[in-house]
């Protein structure tokens, strides 16, 4: 039988993701009509992302399940009409898109670009960062992205400690959790990085008092979500050089207002949230797998824990 899947993102999403979409299916072998419009009652998945026209699942009768485009799921974990099950994307693409922006970041603050290759005053600027291996980074959130960029950043020298919900055992990298491992995890963290979900437990996870825990000058760079940090806390913290600067490339009000400080603080690199974007030949497979699974009766990859939020 025919499976009606629903594309329920932005137009400019549908031309980019039909034919590598269409071609996944074929290549899982499955018999499907893939379109961005359908009579709800006809659907059985809908490859979805937050922003899109579907706010209301109440009349997708016969839907089975619904599957995120996007890691994050806070726009949706809370739709109390949503009563199937939902998958978040998890994709190799993502992943290294991620790892390689969260790199790049924190290398540019490592070792001072800014000074070495702004520097055109004709002042011959000669500090020497130290090793990698002096250098320590700590990354709140192990999950799919953050122990990707823990493995990259440990492989570059760096001593990588990392914060979960859960304890973990991950090869080179010093892991905690639970509330007083979060304590821990800031105190040396020269270069902290965000990963965490936007969820009500991650809320100002970044606060007046875990700021002040940080090691003075240190870097916050921020690919999670705009909700993790205490906006005035930051502003606050890196006013009094607590904090030395924070690349910042998700915020509470996306795209960032005008009028919002950060845009014109010195101390504060703003990035349009790009750190990371699902890419459509390898998210694609990920759907088609998960519909596969689906058909099946197989558990789908990727299930979102609504109570948890992630
Ligand atoms: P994930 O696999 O679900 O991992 C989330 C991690 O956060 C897990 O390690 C989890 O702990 C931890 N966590 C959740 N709640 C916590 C809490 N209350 N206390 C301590 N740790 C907690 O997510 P992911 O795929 O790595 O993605 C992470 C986030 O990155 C997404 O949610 C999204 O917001 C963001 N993102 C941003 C971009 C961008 O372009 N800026 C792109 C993609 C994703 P456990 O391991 O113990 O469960």
């Amino acid at each position: 039988m025919t499976v009606n899947i629903l594309f329920a993102a932005t137009p400019d999403r549908w031309s980019t993701y039909q034919a590598p979409l269409s071609k996944a299916l074929t290549d899982a072998g499955i018999d499907f009509d893939l379109r961005a419009q359908f009579a709800p009652s006809d659907v059985d998945y809908i490859v979805y992302a937050p922003n899109s026209d579907v706010q209301d699942f109440t009349p997708y009768t016969r839907l089975k399940a619904v599957l995120n485009l996007w890691a994050g799921v806070e726009n949706i974990t809370g739709n109390a009409t949503l009563t199937v099950p939902l998958a978040r994307m998890v994709d190799a693409g993502l992943k290294q898109g991620m790892t390689e922006w969260v790199a790049g970041h924190t290398l540019r603050h490592h070792l001072g670009l800014d000074a070495h290759i702004c520097g055109q005053d004709g002042i011959w600027r000669k500090d020497i960062p130290p090793l990698a291996q002096d250098r320590p980074v700590t990354i709140l959130g192990l999950g799919e992205l953050g122990q990707d960029c823990a493995r990259a950043l440990s492989t570059l020298g760096f001593p990588v400690t990392g914060w979960s919900k859960s304890p973990k055992i991950i090869n080179g990298i010093t892991t905690r959790h639970g509330p007083k491992g979060l304590m821990q995890s800031l105190k040396t963290a020269e270069i902290l990085i965000l990963l965490l979900p936007d969820t009500p437990a991650t809320q100002d996870t970044l606060n007046p008092t875990t700021l002040a825990q940080m090691p003075r000058g240190a870097v916050i760079i921020n690919p999670g979500r705009g909700s993790l940090i205490d906006d005035n806390a930051l502003l606050a913290a890196l006013d009094s050089g607590q904090i030395g600067h924070a690349t910042l490339d998700v915020f509470r009000t996306e795209p960032l207002p005008a009028s919002h400080p950060f845009w014109s603080h010195p101390a504060v690199t703003v990035t349009p949230h790009i750190a990371s974007e699902t890419r459509p030949v390898t998210a694609s497979q990920i759907i088609a797998e998960n519909v596969r699974r689906g058909e099946a009766n197989e558990p789908l990859l990727h299930l979102v824990d609504r109570a948890q939020g992630y």
